[in-house]
């Protein structure tokens, strides 16, 4: 089988879906590729930033996209210790919706796929996992694909890596990753949430331990950091012992035992930051967590890949129409890029090491850090972390062209 678009992006998570539909707006003829069959898979971060819901305004979808079921969260709060703290208010934001939306990714991802259907030159494959790039020697060409019916290849002027953060495709371009360590993994689960309950979701910061509680309606999405590699460590100590970690750092009782039935109930993401020193090859871009893997810190992984989608979109459409990219429109990719995303992996890199790791180490008394009380503090000062959190440091918008539809 062989087909010919203009832009096969391998992908679909974030990045690669929201790239696709808005390359088709603009009368792109793309292909995205996704290995799985559908988009309903484990839980992997449901957090949609200000700065995502701004763009889906943009393309005129945000109350379609709110009818959705999904929770908002206004106020970050954290305890350090017996200290309460509002490390971000995102009710002044200059946007329409001034608040997280906690939506399962799958439902984003649906929400996306439909609205790309819409469009004549759209298409998505599942059950299709790219393996290997296509060359002629200057550039890449295309892509081999992996599908039920049997190998497939892709031709393209332009072959999009949005394939997340262990991606093949990177690989194959010879694409080298700059690793920035972390300093504590993740251990995801959930515990019903009971009427009785408090509705706000929260971090709990205490000696030897970082708690996360989201709210999800009828339950809490927890998120329990542990030491860099303490994952074995943690299971050896057995379950019961397990649970009752997580019931001392509850702020209510909770039938843990019930809940935690056994660790499958319980899932591991191992932290990784990393970022690709170059993105692009002639022919060829990575992008999302392909380009450069985020610490959960702040949860702002979803978002960078939709704000990445949005600026290559914006730059690239126009070149793919005509028929005319350069690889120097590839690196206009990073270029835009490349600050936003180390700047948000820097302050996310202090925060891994000036508050979550002396905490997971501390044995006494967790205080909030002064930074933190400083700017979560001092009125105005107040509105940093939330305009950081919520709109990034470089918040990208749909351009005119493409809000229009050139291409339905
Ligand atoms: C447990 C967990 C919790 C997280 N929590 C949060 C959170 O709360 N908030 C947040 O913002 N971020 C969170 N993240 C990170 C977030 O999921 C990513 O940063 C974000 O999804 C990146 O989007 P992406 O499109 O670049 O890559 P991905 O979401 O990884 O999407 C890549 C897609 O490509 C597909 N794929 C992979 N290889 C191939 C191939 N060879 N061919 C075809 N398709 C392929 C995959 O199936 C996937 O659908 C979390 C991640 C995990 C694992």
């Amino acid at each position: 089988m062989d087909k010919r678009v203009t832009c096969c992006i391998a992908g679909g998570g974030p990045a690669g879906m929201m790239l696709g539909v808005l390359l088709a707006r603009a009368g792109v003829k793309v292909l995205v590729l996704e290995k799985h069959k559908d988009f309903l898979r484990d839980f992997r971060g449901d957090t949609i930033h200000p700065s995502t819901l701004e763009v889906m305004d943009e393309l005129g979808w945000l109350d379609e996209l709110l009818k959705l079921p999904h929770q908002k969260v206004t106020k970050l709060t954290g305890q350090f210790g017996d200290t309460p703290l509002t490390m971000a208010d995102l009710s002044h934001l200059p946007v329409k919706a001034k608040f997280i939306a906690l939506m399962p990714q799958w439902d984003f991802l649906d929400f996306l796929a439909e609205k790309g259907r819409a469009y004549p030159s759209f298409a998505l494959m599942m059950n299709a996992e790219a393996l290997d790039l296509i060359s002629d020697g200057t550039r890449i060409t295309g892509v081999k694909v992996k599908t039920d019916d049997g190998p497939m290849t892709v031709n393209a002027d332009l072959v999009v890596a949005a394939d997340g953060r262990s991606s093949v495709l990177r690989k194959a371009a010879g694409l080298v990753g700059e690793d920035f360590g972390a300093p504590m993994d993740v251990m995801w689960f959930r515990l019903p949430r009971l009427p009785t309950d408090t509705d706000q979701s929260q971090a709990r910061f205490d000696a030897g331990h970082l708690f996360v509680m989201l709210q999800r309606g009828d339950y809490w999405q927890c998120a329990y950091v542990i030491p860099k590699g303490g994952d074995a460590k943690v299971r050896a100590g057995g379950l019961d012992a397990f649970r009752k970690s997580v019931g001392r750092l509850l702020p209510f009782a909770a039938d843990c035992a019930n809940a935690i039935p056994d660790w499958d109930h319980v899932k591991l993401l191992t932290v990784m930051v990393d970022r690709l020193k170059e993105w692009a090859r002639p022919g060829f871009l990575c992008i999302g967590d392909a380009a450069h893997a985020m610490s959960p810190v702040g949860g702002v992984g979803i978002n960078l890949a939709i704000q990445d989608a949005v600026a290559t979109a914006n730059l690239l459409w126009q070149p793919l129409k005509q028929g005319r990219l350069r690889f120097e429109d590839l690196e206009a990719v990073q270029a835009r890029r490349d600050f936003p995303t180390r700047a948000t992996q820097r302050l996310q890199l202090t925060m891994q090491n000036a508050i979550i790791a002396p905490t997971l180490a501390a044995t006494g008394k967790v205080r909030p850090p002064l930074l933190l009380r400083l700017l979560t503090g001092v009125p105005y000062l107040s509105r940093i972390p939330a305009r950081l959190l919520g709109l990034g440091f470089r918040p990208e918008h749909v351009t005119a062209a493409i809000r229009a539809g050139k291409g339905s």
